[in-house]
């Protein structure tokens, strides 16, 4: 009888308990599903301007080589998608940063040949066919609009603009038969609910916040120079005068960036992925080999766990640059050239750096983020993917981490120094993820990641759409681990 009796009690109990557990269960997938109506519902309401699916930058460009200046004509199509009647635009010319000796972001050491200006003027604007009248503010131009653009019209942009490129060893610059130029063109800023996101000038990280657009660009250079730039080369035509003329277009790029190079070699490799090409200094062209194998089992990994990569190729050059050990931009990278050396896949340092200039493909380029107001986002998913890379694939012992927090709310006017901005949005940033993997694991960050990317692939994120995710995937409530992180 008490047999009996034990025995009805445990299967009363196990009853409750599987009850309980489907409740439990249930609710969590009750909160996801909600949630992600939810998100839904608000992404329908959330506007973006410029919209990648209505904005075209046709560039026709000229690169005088004698005079470093680039002479360019862009007529930029897009739609108001913004949701409010535009009265002005915002345009970012961020080759006015260095207009001034003292202000120039660029280290006093990258002057090889001391100060040289860098500067771009527009010289006229036609918003919709009409002479519009603009004013210079720092790096950024104001348009002014004769008459209010209405959500949904269309406008058309036609700008005549000329740019000074300085003699420096910068990501904007020269040296020795290589123009690097980042962010040579007036770039229309992101207008989000958040008001317009202009750029700046800072001497460490990316002061800007660019929207995906689609690029044609015809660019003529003098015929030693072999221009390497973001997106597809269409044609190449030689024309009198020993002038070539580049065809390139690329679709759903954050930004183009182009280097005109004299005396270089290109180092050419496949997978099932992309087409990679490495640019290296002729005489230093042997060791990009390593630089390739190494660059295309970095694009595997991160195919693999993130999302496919966006394009068919992947473009590497070794430049002349001080300030940046890397630059990333649309399906290319920047790498300073002292990382070419015998042995690079030996040096953990260079990988790294490959590793996360790699992952700025997903993490910048896909989903796009405040680079000025929250450069953790970008720059923490880098250096984690880059640790994921280097640990998963290549075995290396975990590396040190940031122990505690730091104030990840710093936007780059809030940073005092480069070993603040470094300590912030890198490692800070870095180690806000591996904590979410301590929590969550690894497999968990995974899903989160990938959901963040189908979620804001070529839109701009903010922290709270991220920790939106966060929460939705995970199934969990983590207000005070993120409120640990952030000290306002
Ligand atoms: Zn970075």
């Amino acid at each position: 009888m008490r047999g009996k009796m034990l025995w009805a009690a445990a299967i009363i109990a196990g009853v409750i308990c599987a009850a309980c557990f489907l409740y439990w269960d249930r609710n969590i997938l009750l909160g996801k599903e909600e949630k992600a109506l939810a998100w839904e519902q608000e992404a329908e309401n959330r506007r973006l301007f410029p919209h990648p699916d209505s904005t075209w930058y046709d560039m026709e460009l000229t690169l005088d080589a004698a005079s470093g200046i680039i002479y360019g004509h862009t007529f930029l199509t897009t739609r108001n998608t913004s949701g409010k009647a535009l009265k002005e635009l915002w345009f970012t010319a961020y080759p006015n940063a260095f207009k001034d000796k003292k202000r120039t972001p660029a280290p006093r050491e990258a002057y090889y040949a001391g100060f040289d200006e860098g500067w771009l003027k527009v010289e006229k604007i036609r918003v919709n066919g009409i002479t519009s009248v603009f004013v210079e503010k720092d790096v950024n131009i104001l348009v002014i609009l004769l008459e209010e653009m209405q959500e949904g019209e269309d406008i058309k942009i036609e700008m005549e603009w000329k740019a000074k490129v300085p003699k420096a060893s910068y990501r904007y610059g020269y040296k020795e038969g290589v123009f690097m130029l980042s962010y040579f063109y007036p770039m229309l800023n992101v207008l989000s609910e958040k008001g317009w996101h202009k750029g700046a000038n800072y001497p460490w990280g990316e002061p800007f916040c660019l929207p995906t657009a689609n690029y044609r660009v015809k660019i003529t250079v003098p015929a030693p120079y072999e221009v390497v730039a973001t997106g597809k080369e269409i044609g190449t035509i030689m024309r009198k005068g020993q002038n070539k003329e580049y065809h390139l277009e690329g679709r759903n790029i954050r930004d183009f960036c182009l280097a005109a190079l004299v005396g270089y070699q290109k180092i050419e490799g496949r997978n099932r992925i992309a087409d990679i090409k490495v640019w290296a200094p002729k005489e230093r062209a042997f060791w990009a080999k390593e630089v390739l194998t190494e660059a295309s089992s970095i694009l595997l990994f991160y195919s693999a766990v993130f999302c496919s990569y966006p394009y068919d190729d992947f473009k590497i050059v070794f430049v002349p640059m001080q300030g940046f050990e890397g630059m990333e931009y649309s399906g290319l990278i920047f790498l300073q050239e002292r990382f070419l050396q015998p042995g690079f896949a030996d040096n953990k340092k260079a990988v790294f750096i490959l590793a996360h200039e790699i992952a700025h493909q997903w993490w910048y380029n896909l989903v796009g983020n405040d680079q000025m107001a929250e450069p953790w986002l970008d720059e923490g998913l880098a250096d984690f993917s880059a640790y994921k890379y280097m640990t998963g694939v290549r075995g290396e012992k975990a590396l040190d981490r940031l122990q505690g927090t730091v104030n990840l709310g710093k936007g780059l006017k809030d940073m005092a120094s480069r070993k603040d901005y470094y300590q912030t949005a890198y490692y800070g940033g870095e180690a806000f993820f591996a904590g979410l993997e301590e929590m969550l694991g690894e497999e968990m960050v995974y899903n989160i990641l990938r959901s963040y990317l189908a979620h804001y692939k070529y839109d701009i994120a903010s922290r709270e759409d991220l920790f939106y995710i966060i929460e939705m995937e995970s199934g969990k409530k983590l207000d005070a681990y993120f409120a640990s992180w952030f000290k306002e």
